[in-house]
């Protein structure tokens, strides 16, 4: 989406609509200032994200020098102070001559944090941000990014492998398998009534506290390579329900509550039918 990494691939089909605006097929400068003023990201790991050999300070500032063109070094030291006070980094001052691997795990996530919102983005994608933190921690940046986003009306994509963390968080919910969404909606209403086979093995792969069980359950079989997609429903080769026409064709969408619920399996309508 933002052009970030070296293009191992062409874009034959398809767009990447932000504000009606087209990000894959705009030029570099163009992405350029989308990034950070309009998207910012935040990744996985912030050790390997920062980096070791400039300051908080420097890594900080950098956004509004360069999106700003802010130049004065004792502005550039007030703003840097003012964002890390927003992610509730304490001592900001002092800690702006710091380098990453002098703060813990969770303080620098909240630096990355800090450098993604500083300029107010409309959408912040999250690419498991929490992975990497302990459980107490991942909370009180949950906590953070819900109140960075509700102070700062901004739109946030969470892509996370944790379904709790997907239902304590997020509104919406989009269940990808092989590289496609396979099913969408509020969150609620898929994880209390999922369509998809394959959000449905997800759920009941969950272990319950409150259900003991021998085994856990899991989903037969192998993710498919991405270079070597079966045809038809990407899902079928471990699909109990695979018919000779999800072997064959790829399933339409069957949309329903004006589009915002959507599954894409060719036996969508008959489950329904069996769940009412
Ligand atoms: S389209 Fe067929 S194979 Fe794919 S998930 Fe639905 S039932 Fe299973």
């Amino acid at each position: 989406m933002l052009g970030l990494l070296p293009p191992n691939g062409r874009l034959v089909e398809g767009q990447v609509l932000f504000k009606g605006r087209d990000l894959a097929r705009m030029s570099k400068a163009e992405l350029e200032k989308v990034r950070g003023n309009e998207i910012g990201m935040i990744l996985q790991d912030a050790m390997t994200s920062l980096n070791p050999l400039l300051t908080i300070g420097e890594q900080v500032g950098e956004v509004f020098k360069y999106h700003q063109g802010v130049t004065n070094k004792a502005e550039l030291r007030r703003k840097s102070v003012e964002v890390l006070e927003k992610v509730k980094i304490p001592a900001a001052e002092s800690r702006l001559d710091s380098y990453p691997f002098q703060f813990s795990g969770g303080m620098r996530q909240r630096v990355s944090i800090a450098i993604n919102v500083a300029l107010s983005p409309d959408l912040l994608i999250c690419d498991e941000p929490t992975t990497a933190l302990d459980v107490t921690v991942q909370l009180q940046i949950l906590k953070l990014l819900r109140e960075l986003q509700q102070e700062q009306s901004m739109a946030i994509v969470f892509v996370t492998h944790d379904l709790h963390l997907a239902a304590q968080f997020c509104d919406d919910v989009a269940i990808m398998y092989g590289g496609r969404v396979v099913e969408s909606g509020p969150v609620r209403e898929v994880f209390e009534n999922p369509v998809h086979p394959y959000t449905e093995g997800l759920l009941n792969a969950v272990p319950s506290l409150s259900a003991y069980s021998e085994r856990l359950v899991a989903i037969p079989g192998q993710q498919p390579s991405l270079s070597n997609l079966p045809p038809g429903c990407r899902y079928a080769p471990r699909c109990s329900m695979a018919t000779d026409q999800c072997r064959a064709q790829y399933p339409d969408w069957f949309e329903w509550n004006e589009g915002e619920r959507r599954v894409a399996c060719w036996l969508t309508e008959e489950r329904l039918v069996g769940c009412h």
